[in-house]
């Protein structure tokens, strides 16, 4: 089969490689689409806490599993089932997990192994290319469970790329109003249509203060430290973009929280339960979620996709097969 492997930081290419055979519980997937993110051009770029190498990337994935007609979507996790936190309903925070197309092959192939548990079936009606979506809207669900969201609550987004805007619609599915903050005006351009069509309101700075929740969708220390004034007293920050950079946050500056009793909580990956809620969204919203996907290419050109991600010139790239 071809499968792009990433074999150190920098060096991705497209090979010929034997099907991966499926362990115990396992199921061999057909791979039909698979979503690039930023996270993807990172491990390529600059490598990741949780990649092992060599590795095929690729963790948004919409594939049909072996001897059955219907499409699935998976969740890149594995967890143990027994720990506290797969207990608690936690599992994406499982101390056993492993996770596709980081310590385990992911979609950028033709089929991906993957445990049959992990399967999420893709509503009829839902094309694979936005089901693939699933993965990253699920993310920002389980932020938004992170700080109890209730209806009706003001929430800035700081960041508008496709992860910000997809943490809108999360929003706005839970029936609270999502403001997108993004400096760079030509992405706020590219966002216009999905905007208008989802009714979310989006500016190059923050307006409007106080919010209830702050969320980060971009890796700068400075959407802590832009953010959190903007929140009421007792409200919620959450950090759902892990931060690069080495920027130090001044201890005075930090005393805000303890002065305003602000919640700082963080949010990382998704659980199967916020899968199959984020299928439910994108089916209600398939005609909106087509303006976030900018392009859609064949496996070759996933090395210029991931160049056009990394450098934030595009939306959502979905890889067809
Ligand atoms: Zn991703
Ligand atoms: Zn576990």
């Amino acid at each position: 089969m071809k499968a792009l492997l990433l074999r150190r930081a920098g060096d991705l290419r497209l090979v010929e490689t034997a099907v991966p055979e499926p362990r115990e519980g396992e199921v061999l997937v057909r791979v039909a689409q698979c979503a690039l993110c930023r996270t993807d051009a990172k491990m390529w770029r600059r490598g990741h806490r949780d990649l092992r190498l060599p590795r095929v990337l690729g963790h948004e994935v919409c594939g049909i599993p072996e001897g059955e007609s219907g499409r699935c979507v998976v969740w890149p996790g594995t967890a143990c089932g027994q720990c506290d936190a797969c207990a608690s309903g936690r599992e994406n925070l499982c101390g056993a997990m492993r996770i596709m197309g980081f310590h385990r092959d992911g979609g950028l192939a033709e089929f991906a192994a993957v445990p049959e548990s992990s399967l999420v079936p893709v509503p009829a009606t839902l094309d694979g290319r936005i089901a693939a979506l699933a993965e990253p809207l699920a993310c920002t669900l389980n932020a938004m469970d992170r700080v109890a969201l209730a209806p009706g609550e003001r929430v800035l987004i700081m960041g508008g790329g496709p992860v910000g805007l997809l943490m809108g619609l999360a929003v706005l599915a839970l029936e609270s109003h999502p403001f997108v903050v993004e400096p760079d005006p030509s992405k706020l351009q590219k966002s216009r249509m999905f905007r208008d069509h989802t009714g979310m309101d989006a500016s190059e700075s923050p307006m409007g203060a106080p919010w209830d929740v702050v969320v980060n969708a971009a890796p700068q220390a400075a959407t802590l430290l832009e953010g959190v004034p903007r929140i009421r007293t007792g409200g919620r920050f959450c950090l759902f973009s892990g931060f690069t950079g080495s920027e130090m946050i001044p201890v005075s500056w930090l005393n805000e929280l303890h002065y305003r009793e602000i919640q700082v909580s963080g949010a990382y990956g998704c659980t199967r339960q916020q899968m199959r809620r984020a299928l439910s969204i994108l089916d209600a919203h398939r005609e909106d979620v087509e303006w976030l996907i900018e392009d859609t290419v064949t496996l070759d050109k996933v090395p210029d996709a991931l160049s056009r991600i990394w450098e934030g010139r595009v939306l959502k790239v979905v890889v067809q097969f």
